[in-house]
């Protein structure tokens, strides 16, 4: 039985549904450990991934300290993979993802010097007054690589353990030595079939 142990780290600008997302994700087996000093919140997700092989994903939410830049270079330290979150009702929070993005490239590599593998995720698709396009969204992610972007919700649980499945799936390819492609492997989760199918995004 092999064990492999995950950081994962969640951003996005505040409100986007970044805490949502973690809680729903983990629910099943929630352990919310703490508020940390560094005002962070950790989660632990215990997944049995096949017959022979568990993954543990610790999972670094920022906990409204989205502005606090003193926190950061902890809060990315040795991080395997990335969720970067916006709200689709928000075009600011689209916008800002490129910030974001910039912030994890320049703060943190694997140890081969290869950037961390994120996923690009494009929350509250449940709610109506939506303010980014799917090809605004499809061009961005190709351009900045990202591993794979997808429409959620955090409310009503759509694509949300798609989307971390995936990221897994990459981490562990990575972690056996895997070179990520994000250009050409990418694989783009918005056209597969949503875990629930009531809000029709
Ligand atoms: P955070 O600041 O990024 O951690 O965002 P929160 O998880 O605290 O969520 C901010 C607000 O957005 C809360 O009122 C949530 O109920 C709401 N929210 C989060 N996810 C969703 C979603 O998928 N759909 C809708 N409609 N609202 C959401
Ligand atoms: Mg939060």
């Amino acid at each position: 039985m092999s064990e492999k142990l995950f950081k994962v780290i969640i951003i996005g600008d505040p409100t986007v549904g970044k805490t949502s997302f973690v809680q729903r994700y983990v629910q099943d087996s929630f352990k919310r450990d703490y508020k940390g000093t560094v005002g962070v919140d950790f989660a632990l997700k215990i997944i049995k991934w096949s017959e022979n092989q568990t993954v543990k994903l610790q999972l670094w939410d920022i906990a409204g300290q989205e502005r606090f830049a003193w926190m950061t270079r902890v809060y990315f330290k040795d991080a395997n993979g990335c969720v970067i979150m916006f709200d689709l009702n928000n075009k600011n929070s689209f916008l800002n993802t490129l910030k974001w993005k910039k912030d994890v490239e320049s703060k943190c590599t694997l140890p081969d010097g290869s950037p961390i593998p994120c996923m690009l995720l494009a929350n509250k698709c449940d709610a109506p007054a939506r303010e980014v396009e799917q090809m605004e969204i499809e061009d961005f992610y190709k351009e900045n690589n990202f591993i794979g972007w997808t429409e959620t919700s955090a409310k009503s649980g759509i694509m949300v353990h798609d989307s971390m499945r995936f990221l897994v799936e990459t981490m562990l390819r990575q972690s056996d030595g895997c070179k990520i492609e994000t250009n050409d492997n990418s694989f783009n989760l918005k056209s597969t079939a949503p875990e629930k199918s009531s809000c029709g995004c």
